[in-house]
């Protein structure tokens, strides 16, 4: 009874929010036009979408480094891309952090690893985004925006990087988001590890993958980069890895290379 009287509840809060804090329907289809890819779904999740959008917003608190300003142009695009990995799954999966900063460009980041040896090693490291344990999310504008000519090539900073949030739901960025039961941890890994030891032996023999060799880099960013692929260049990723397509398509519940509008 009382889960009930809450769900109620926050579905009436939730509906408030959309009323009050609508996304303006110019700015809305703005969104869409410049980034095609949300739009390969049915009507039902377009309304969905721009619902939880709208709700993201509400929840998220954006701010711009050294002086970037953020408008509602780039807090929507931002938005709208972000959610949908969770279109299907809900808002809660972000709910271990508020705050988004937002970059003109990508940054240069200082890094340190040390060696076998011991020895420390200091580089530079290009981010167009990085998700942290509890938050915040950084994204660099220039590479959120070209996500609607990048499409083709399966490049999307913004899914990518809450993909990363979605993995570490369970307190670890091991490629694997939270899922109900041991047996469904070790059916996802029985797919993705095979499928990632296969792409790193294409990268390392020098190989043409339509899918970012970034992926090489470790697990998780194997689940964050086909993620993308899933989402913005899906035809590549079921051509290329179908077991890796359908085990996401069943992840995310959705299945955008069957949609009947692209
Ligand atoms: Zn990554």
């Amino acid at each position: 009874m009382l889960r009930r009287v809450l769900d109620a509840w926050r579905r009436w809060s939730e509906d408030r929010i959309c009323r009050r804090q609508a996304i303006p329907e110019s700015l809305w289809q703005l969104t869409l036009a410049r980034y095609p890819f949300l739009t390969w779904r049915s009507a039902e999740e377009l309304t969905r979408l721009r619902r939880l959008t709208t709700l993201f917003l509400s929840r998220k608190e954006f701010s711009g480094a050294q002086g970037f300003v953020i408008t509602d142009e780039i807090a929507v695009a931002v938005s709208a891309q972000a959610v949908l990995p969770i279109l299907n799954l809900g808002l809660d999966l972000y709910g271990s952090f508020i705050g988004i900063v937002m970059h003109s460009d990508a940054v240069l980041a200082q890094r340190e690893i040390v060696d076998d040896d011991g020895v420390v090693h200091q580089f530079e490291e290009e981010l167009s985004g990085e998700a942290m344990h509890g938050g915040p999310v950084m994204l660099s504008w220039h590479d959120v925006d070209a996500a609607g000519a990048l499409d083709s090539w399966g490049y999307n900073v913004t899914i990518h990087e809450f993909v990363h949030v979605i993995d570490m739901v369970d307190g670890v960025a091991d490629g694997v988001p939270p899922l109900r039961s041991r047996q469904a941890r070790d059916a996802w890994k029985s797919v993705m590890e095979p499928a990632y030891a296969d792409f790193c032996v294409r990268v390392d023999a020098g190989k043409i993958t339509s899918v970012d060799p970034y992926a090489a880099e470790s697990i998780d960013e194997f689940f964050a980069v086909t993620s993308e692929t899933f989402f913005v260049d899906p035809e590549s990723l079921h051509q290329t890895m179908p077991q890796v397509y359908v085990l996401l398509a069943d992840y995310f519940c959705q299945d955008p290379c069957t949609s009947q509008s692209r």
